[in-house]
């Protein structure tokens, strides 16, 4: 074995997506290397290949002849690559190379357009061509860089079973397998992630997004000192930033947190990825390749430094929730029992369930894409009881999001869950379910899919910044107290983000490039709804009682108002009682003042007073 342990670094499709970026994870590669410790190198497929070649494989069983066009594309993507990243003098012999991947890649696809039929076996064929490219031609371009090094067909060092797709490895093998290759190979090694075989040498693949995984098992294989995974972010942060804008990275977090934020969405590492490292206790560092200073994250059982309450937010969407339940006192465990044998056999995934042992009924969570399959497959299971009618029908709810909060520091602390529920209740979030796992690692809950984004939002305001939580206002009537208003906002440093305005002509959203539309309330009023933003606040600077007829309507959806429109609360007592009651119920603020008293503020001093035990004996106007 090389004297200094190895360190095993993996490309994701990103950082090899084009020549461009292939030279810079070049850069980085080469800069390791000068630290002199053994380097190997894991890569995924170009980015996008491994969506395409699905989509081709598909074509041709379709026996849609258009398979041939995207198979011409594909073959120019990795030209071009070739001719702008291997030396002239190498082209030649690289494109003979390659060309033999593309003759049996064109037999392959050949094949399933024969026969009408596409197995997971022959895509899994097609798939481990798009690694078995990039990992040849970016060891070829490292050549001709001056960097010496060693291209390995990945499928000799890890092996599988036949679960073609998602293939399980055989770790003892493996492990053999890779340490002595690189015992006798300790320099420089390229090789393509997520691609494996059977013990007979038929091509298998680890699941999508594998690659990460192929990296930690090298990195278990051969003892290494770290896995770097090289990707498009800053590392783990604690939200998904493309939902989230100020989300951050972390620095440090443990396997079983990184697992966890990864099994519900975070898509920055596979979930597969920390086991083998763990089991060894080699950390996993998350690092961008177009920020390469930055400091990532470090996966590790180091202890991390708790800033905050939780550790990450993450979320799943496209779910479907069943509901299973009895009505003839069958035992809840009798129950579970059949509805995981049942639903494994199908090869459903259970992304959570949820129990209620007086109602006798189970709730389970999955992917929508699975549901009617997982649906079937319990209507089986309990024909007998659903033709006897003791048990309802199984039910299905399509749309869902599962939002999870994650974090070590959560376990034996109270209060959390109850920030995280007042957050979503003080957003008019409806929950659907809950879970938490028994080793207080994460709070789990299914709500809408509507509500997903601004759940993420306000949940992250909550835990990480709870300074910058915006107001997301709305105003209406900027005349001389809605202006003075704005006046005020824009010199106040107060995190408030205007983000609708109208006068009686135009009105405006954040963010539209248009300048401003005719003034349509109803249309305000919509928008602003669909905009589902946390902390909402419609402003009513009008005096207008048509404005005050959508009032219902905006506390009915969780958002507040502000007002000194008098022709809310100066109408009929039963409107008045109403609009109060609906705020209420859906946990809206309805705030208001000078309402009465020509534009005094009375209201607030009067309640004052009340409140202070001061009794009304006579009102004067
Ligand atoms: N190329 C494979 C995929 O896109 C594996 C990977 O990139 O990790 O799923």
């Amino acid at each position: 074995m090389h004297k200094q342990p190895f360190l095993v670094m993996k490309f994701g499709g990103s950082s090899v997506a084009n020549a461009d970026n292939i030279k810079k994870t070049i850069q980085i590669i080469s800069d390791s290397s000068k630290k002199g410790q053994g380097l190997i190198i894991v890569v995924s497929a170009f980015g996008g290949v491994t969506d395409n070649f699905i989509k081709m494989a598909s074509l041709a069983s379709q026996k849609n002849r258009q398979y041939k066009h995207q198979l011409t594309d594909l073959i120019d993507q990795h030209n071009q690559a070739i001719s702008k990243l291997v030396k002239p003098n190498r082209q030649k012999l690289v494109l003979a190379e390659v060309g033999k991947k593309y003759h049996d890649l064109n037999e392959s696809l050949q094949g399933i357009y024969l026969l009408g039929e596409l197995s997971a076996r022959s895509l899994d064929q097609v798939m481990s061509f798009g690694e078995q490219l990039s990992a040849y031609i970016i060891s070829e371009a490292m050549k001709s860089q001056k960097i010496p090094c060693e291209f390995i067909d990945a499928r000799t060092l890890i092996k599988t079973d036949e679960n073609f797709g998602s293939a399980n490895v055989n770790t003892q093998k493996t492990h053999q397998l890779l340490s002595s290759h690189f015992q006798a190979h300790p320099k420089l090694s390229v090789m393509g992630g997520f691609i494996s075989s059977t013990g007979d040498g038929v091509t298998t693949t680890l699941g999508r997004g594998g690659s990460d995984y192929t990296a930690s098992l090298v990195g278990a294989g051969v003892n290494a000192q770290a896995i770097e995974i090289w990707t498009d972010v800053d590392g783990v942060m604690t939200a998904d930033p493309r939902k989230v804008g100020n989300a951050f990275p972390l620095l440090k977090i443990s396997y079983e947190e990184a697992g966890e934020l990864a099994h519900f969405g975070a898509k920055v590492i596979h979930p597969k990825t920390m086991k083998p490292a763990r089991l060894k206790n080699i950390p996993i560092v998350i690092k961008n390749t177009f920020n390469p200073s930055g400091a990532g994250t470090r996966i590790s059982h180091e202890k991390s430094v708790q800033a905050f309450l939780i550790q990450g937010i993450s979320s799943l969407n496209k779910i479907s929730l069943l509901n299973i339940q009895s009505n003839n006192g069958q035992s809840i465990g009798e129950m579970a029992t059949k509805i995981f044998d049942s639903l494994s056999r199908s090869e459903i995934e259970i992304l959570l369930t949820t129990q209620a042992s007086h109602e006798q009924s189970i709730s389970i969570a999955i992917n929508q894409s699975q549901a009617s399959k997982a649906k079937g497959a319990l209507e089986k299971a309990f024909a007998l009881e659903l033709k006897a009618q003791q048990m309802s029908p199984i039910s299905q709810e399509d749309h869902l999001s599962i939002v999870a909060i994650v974090g070590k520091q959560m376990k034996g602390r109270p209060g959390i869950s109850g920030k995280l529920f007042d957050t979503l209740g003080n957003n008019h979030i409806n929950v659907v379910a809950i879970a938490q796992g028994s080793s207080e690692l994460n709070v789990s809950v299914v709500i809408s899919s509507n509500d997903e984004d601004k759940a993420l939002q306000a949940i992250h305001d909550t835990f990480f910044r709870p300074k910058d939580a915006f107001i997301n206002l709305f105003l209406v009537g900027p005349g001389l107290i809605g202006s003075t208003l704005l006046k005020q906002i824009g010199e106040s440093s107060a995190p408030i983000r205007l983000c609708g305005l109208a006068n009686s002509k135009r009105m405006f959203f954040a963010g539209e490039l248009t300048p401003g539309r005719p003034t349509d309330l109803k249309e305000f009023v919509a928008q602003m709804i669909k905009l589902n933003l946390p902390n909402s606040v419609f402003v009513d600077c009008t005096a207008s009682e048509t404005v005050v007829s959508y009032y219902e309507n905006i506390l009915t959806a969780g958002i507040a108002i502000v007002t000194p429109n008098k022709k809310a609360n100066s109408g009929l007592l039963k409107s008045y009682q109403k609009l109060h009651k609906v705020a209420k119920a859906n946990n809206a603020a309805f705030c208001y003042e000078t309402n009465v008293g020509a534009g005094l503020p009375i209201i607030h001093t009067i309640q004052s007073l009340i409140l202070s035990g001061d009794e009304i004996l006579k009102i004067e106007a």
